[in-house]
């Protein structure tokens, strides 16, 4: 047998190097257009940054490593144009312009996603950058040795990473992203605590804009932004998401489907089943939503390549779809999501509720504990549909336990009763991930009712009493505008001044001391209660 494989990065030099270990008869061939096999791409922004010194260490596997240990034939600076699925071919174009048919019994696309184009008028295309390739991170490199300031376009993975990173080596760096926040799969009150970081630590941040004109300023470069702001810069960084790589595809007549990915079986093959595809090219079940995405992570595309591999060696392995977990280094923190955010189970119109908790990394009396947030979003029937969680010590550890019980379909009570390993250093008692199960829980059975940070203006306007059963002095460093104080201590001999006829939205730091004040006020009479989620750590850093 032998199997073409197009695109030796993450997906094809994975399926390559499984069928090897599968399969030593077969005839294995990756073609790769660029310079390089089986690079480290996740690991470049820190390259850029310097925190991973040593370019090779980027180096996963060389052309000469592929012979020699897999005995798998690696073709550099090769382009595959066209594929002939009745004559079972490919056309191969040399980078010394040579071109070649190459025969196959087997053919995996793993080709992978090119970053979405950007024309800003002016901007000269050697000041234009993008992150893709080692070559790009090169160019990125050569420029930040010159420059004074670096603009990043989008507030992505990618674009956050490579944001702080050249921060790192010292430069002005502005951040200019389209959407109103950052880092799309978080919800606005999550992303706001990783603006603030941003923030915190010298970028620049524009939400809801972008770069409409560029001019030269002398040696540098004046950016005009579309709310009419203008900044200076020495190049652009362009971090804008990425689309599919399909011109293979279509060029051969094989499906693709409505978010513009290849459309592949549980088993991986295309609309022609000798050929397979997977990676960022490919679309793919979301798990929880049941419906295509594509989701162009490194995870998935290892995983599916190595069903591939299976599958080409005479298995039957298959591919259940991804959740999309992904995470984030911001500075000092660990920012990450799972599942569908609220505003994706909206846009969805998947029924949801959410809760947000903020509680500490391990056992508060143990010292060093940190802050981690977790947001959860689950369906009215307990299914957890997504988590986020931002956070230092430990956030990625939470983000994995609920990436691990959406992906088994779990529920607000597996998260209630998930059993943590526990020790005041690592953890507490009751976890964070236990908690955010257990204030979804109360939510869903009616212990408390929940509003979210922003609702709160609107309610204030049709009439609702905030009631902050904070501290004086909590109160005093800053509280929402018409809140009443009322200490949780105070609550009950105070009653008679809170009003029956309006709604209340009960808040305190966190959310913990506002749920037991909640109670309190749901057992006297009161009957339109609503906890803030979050508390006013959340409103306070959605707001800005
Ligand atoms: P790729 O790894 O991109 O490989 C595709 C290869 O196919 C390319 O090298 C391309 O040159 C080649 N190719 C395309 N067409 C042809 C053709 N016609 N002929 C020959 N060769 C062809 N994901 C995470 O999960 N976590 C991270 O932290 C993370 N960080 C990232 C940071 C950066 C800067 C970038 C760019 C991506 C990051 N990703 C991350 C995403 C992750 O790298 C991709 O999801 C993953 O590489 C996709 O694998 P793939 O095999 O589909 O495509």
């Amino acid at each position: 047998m032998k199997v073409i494989i197009i695109g030796g990065v993450a997906g094809g030099a994975t399926c390559a190097a499984r069928l090897r270990r599968l399969d030593e008869q077969a005839e294995i061939v990756i073609i790769e257009r660029g310079d390089y096999v089986s690079f480290a791409n996740c690991g470049m922004p820190y390259h850029v940054g310097g925190i991973i010194t040593d370019r090779d260490d980027l180096l996963v596997q060389t052309r000469e490593g592929f012979k020699r240990r897999f005995n798998i034939d690696v073709r550099l600076q090769h382009t595959v144009t066209a594929i002939d699925r009745a004559a079972k071919t490919v056309t191969v174009c040399r980078h010394d312009g040579s071109t070649a048919t190459e025969s196959y019994d087997r053919l995996v696309l793993a080709p992978g996603a090119e970053p979405r184009a950007v024309t800003i008028p002016g901007l000269p295309a050697d000041r234009t950058l993008r992150l893709r390739t080692l070559n790009d991170m090169d160019a990125i490199i050569a420029r930040a040795e010159t420059a004074r300031g670096m603009t990043v376009l989008g507030a992505g993975f990618v674009g956050v990473e490579v944001a702080e990173n050249l921060r790192h080596r010292g430069l002005e760096v502005q951040l200019i992203e389209f959407a109103p926040q950052a880092v799309a799969p978080l919800d606005a009150e999550m992303a706001a605590l990783v603006q603030r970081e941003l923030k915190d630590n010298g970028i620049d941040c524009h939400f809801g804009t972008t770069v409409e004109q560029a001019e030269p300023a002398g040696a540098r470069l004046k950016l005009t932004l579309a709310d009419g702001s203008t900044l200076f810069t020495d190049a652009v960084v362009a971090a804008v998401g990425v689309v599919p790589e399909t011109a293979l595809a279509k060029q051969s007549g094989l499906d693709l489907g409505p978010s513009g990915g290849i459309v592949v079986n549980e088993r991986l093959q295309t609309s022609d089943p000798a050929i397979y595809a997977a990676g960022d090219a490919v679309e793919i079940r979301q798990r929880v939503s049941g419906r295509p995405a594509l989701t162009p992570l490194a995870g998935p595309a290892n995983k599916q390549t190595r069903i591939i591999a299976d599958n080409l060696a005479g298995g039957n392995s298959v591919y259940h779809g991804a959740i999309g977990s992904a995470i984030l280094k911001v500075f000092g923190l660990t920012v990450g999501a799972t599942g569908l955010n609220a505003r994706q189970c909206r846009q969805l119109h998947i029924d949801q509720q959410s809760v947000i908790i903020h509680a500490g990394s391990h056992a508060g009396y143990y010292p060093g504990a940190q802050p981690v947030s977790v947001k959860l979003v689950f369906a009215p029937d307990g299914k957890l549909l997504g988590g986020q969680v931002v956070g230092t010590t430990g956030a990625d550890k939470r983000l994995d336990v609920l990436a691990a019980i959406i992906g088994l379909g779990g529920t607000i009570a597996d998260l209630c009763a998930f059993e943590q390993a526990y020790a005041p250093p690592y953890s507490s008692a009751k976890d964070p991930v236990n908690l955010a199960g257990f204030a979804a829980e109360n939510l869903q059975r009616g212990l408390v009712r929940g509003v979210e940070y922003d609702a709160v203006d609107r309610w204030q306007e049709e009439g609702a009493q905030v009631l902050d059963v904070r501290t004086p002095g909590e109160f005093a460093r800053g509280h929402i505008p018409g809140a009443i104080n009322i200490p949780l201590d105070d609550l009950r001999g105070r009653l008679a001044d809170l009003p029956h006829d309006r709604k209340i939205i009960v808040h305190c730091q966190v959310g913990l001391r506002s749920y037991l004040a909640s109670r309190i006020l749901l057992q006297c009479g009161f009957t339109e209660v609503y906890n803030l989620s979050g508390g006013y750590r959340t409103y306070e850093a959605a707001r800005g």
